[in-house]
């Protein structure tokens, strides 16, 4: 086969969107516009301003502020590839590198004497970086070096004790271990697209010094979220959030109340059906309240283990609280007779609870309380909601939200009470679709119909005039028949046809058909505007 053959044959790749990501298109994309330009009217109608936080962010924000042990941080996570920029941290992971091949190479095990050397050239290294600030400043990271140095440590002793019989074998075996704590220690500081908001407008407040500000202060952001999860209807990889937060200030009940009356004016303006709001009280991380709880529903769980699906067991010991939301039709009844948050929250958590239902009540928002509803982590407190639409399956939460009184000092900041939500845009759209609430295409006011080069002109000028007053209008880029123009405004679902000839020129009276009903009338440029405004 000749080169030019195979040439031909070879098509070039077609690319698609990748799995979990989708192009939004008109008509959709004009829903999209409606939702988030009510966003902006409602939300600033109760004293929100937009924050826009970049979308990429150090994964170590994301791992403080989400939880290491989440499914989001610890499966979900889009982390960016990078070489690290401090030349100091690169050379202590290309030591780690090389200590950790001499380790597993059978032919050239280290020297004791280099091994000693280089490990704590490693240590001393690390905690320099740490100091820098150049890598994560995280107690994990703390603890691992700890292990690296204790396992060092016996290394000195194992050669002290006069090198007893076996005693290169046990130095080896200690390397090994030397080495493969070293390999926990994270060393790139890398980023991470955000799975999540919240964790950036909380560093934002820190950053930008908000806390002196008049508190709380009130902000609110849309815009794609990433998780690398199994995508399906409801679920994408990269989705979107609209979402808000309140920091600083006191953490009466009133401010959470009017959050969620906002949340609801919100879904209620858009005309968004069937909505639940759940709500429940999770007490605070004490022994007296939620610690108390969990220790009690722990000890509940074992008894009933074997019931419980793989899941539920191991969160058993993980996250306790997590059962709770288990989705699985034979854990219902078992996690019904579990102990109720409820009754374990502390006095004040209590009074705190009740003063949120009777601020929902005063505002006539109506919920249903939810003593399953829960939340993972130690900083979430007292006030979680969830918000629930129709026509989603089983992907039906349209948003979650909560209390975080601790999570903008668990993020270096002072302490700070805090609350907020984020919604799901694409379910929030999805439900309107699925209620009939989707956009019609997109439509013109006006087509305009020309023929010959006077009334070219005369049609460019009518078309800025009317764009110039608000009307959509379509102008063909060359000479059509009118019987042709006619049926092309009429695909494009044209309103009216302006009818531009020689004889409208001349004359300046112009031929304006109503397309619906086929009626024609003469008017005048002035009297044309008047009329299509009035139309
Ligand atoms: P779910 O239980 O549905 O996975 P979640 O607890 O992970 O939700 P949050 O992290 O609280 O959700 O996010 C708030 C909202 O964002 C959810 O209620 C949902 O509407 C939406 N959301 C979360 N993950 C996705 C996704 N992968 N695709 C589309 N929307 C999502
Ligand atoms: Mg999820």
């Amino acid at each position: 086969m000749s080169e030019g053959a195979t040439k031909k044959e070879e098509k070039p790749r077609k690319f698609q969107a990748i799995r979990g990501t989708r192009d939004l298109l008109p008509p959709e994309t004009a829903l999209w516009n409606r939702v988030e330009q009510t966003t902006h009217e409602v939300f600033a109608s109760y004293g929100f301003g937009e924050i826009r936080p970049p979308i990429f962010e150090p994964t170590e924000l994301f791992v403080r502020a989400v939880g290491g042990e989440t499914d989001i941080v610890s499966k979900e996570m889009f982390i960016l590839a990078e070489q690290h920029e401090d030349r100091d941290v690169l050379a202590l992971s290309h030591l780690r590198d090389a200590l950790t091949l001499m380790a597993v190479s059978a032919d050239h095990k280290p020297s004791v004497d280099f091994f000693l050397e280089k490990s704590a050239e490693f240590c001393d290294g690390y905690q320099a970086a740490l100091k820098k600030g150049v890598v994560y400043a995280d107690e994990r990271g703390g603890i691992k070096i700890e292990y690296v140095k204790e396992a060092r440590q016996h290394l000195v002793d194992t050669i002290a004790q006069d090198r007893f019989e076996g005693w290169r074998d046990r130095f080896d075996e200690t390397v090994r271990l030397c080495i493969q704590y070293m390999g926990l220690i994270t060393l790139e500081q890398g980023n991470a697209l955000r799975p999540e908001a919240t964790a950036s407008v909380c560093r934002a407040y820190i950053e930008h010094n908000m806390q002196q500000l008049p508190q709380p202060v009130k902000l609110y952001y849309m815009g794609p979220m990433f998780r690398r999860e199994r995508p399906q209807k409801g679920r994408y990889r990269q989705f979107h959030q609209i979402g808000a937060e309140i920091l600083g200030g006191p953490d009466a009940p009133a401010i959470g109340a009017e959050l969620i009356e906002m949340l609801m004016t919100f879904f209620a303006k858009l005309e968004l059906e069937g909505t639940t709001l759940d709500i429940n009280s999770i007490g605070h991380a004490a022994d007296n309240c939620r610690r108390g709880y969990v220790a009690k529903l722990k000890a509940e769980l074992e008894k009933v283990k074997d019931k419980l699906g793989a899941d539920s067991q191991r969160r058993i010991e993980t996250n306790p609280l997590r059962v709770l939301d288990s989705k699985l039709e034979h854990e219902q009844a078992i996690i019904a007779t579990l102990p109720k948050i409820a009754d374990y929250i502390c006095d004040d958590c209590k009074t705190h609870y009740a003063a949120v239902k009777r601020e929902l009540d005063l505002r006539g928002v109506k919920y249903q309380e939810n003593w399953r509803l829960v939340r993972g982590l130690d900083y979430y407190m007292r006030t979680t909601f969830e918000i629930t639409a129709r026509g989603l399956g089983s992907q039906n939460a349209v948003c979650g939200g909560g209390r975080y009184d601790g999570l903008v000092e668990l993020l270096g900041g002072p302490p700070t009470k805090g609350i907020g939500f984020a919604i799901g845009e694409d379910r929030l759209i999805l439900s309107l679709q699925e209620a009939g609430k989707g956009a019609a295409p997109q439509s013109r006011d006006v087509y305009i119909a020309w023929m010959g080069q006077n009334a070219y002109a005369t049609a460019i000028r009518a078309a800025k005039t009317l764009r110039a007053a608000g009307f959509s209008v379509e102008l063909p880029p060359t000479e059509l028949k009118f019987g042709k123009a006619l049926e092309r405004a009429s695909k494009l679902g044209s309103r009216f046809a302006l009818i531009l000839g020689d004889n409208e020129v001349t004359s300046g009276e112009w031929t304006l058909k109503n397309l619906a009903n086929a009626e024609q009338q003469k008017l005048n440029e002035q009297a044309l505007l008047e009329y299509l405004r009035k139309a």
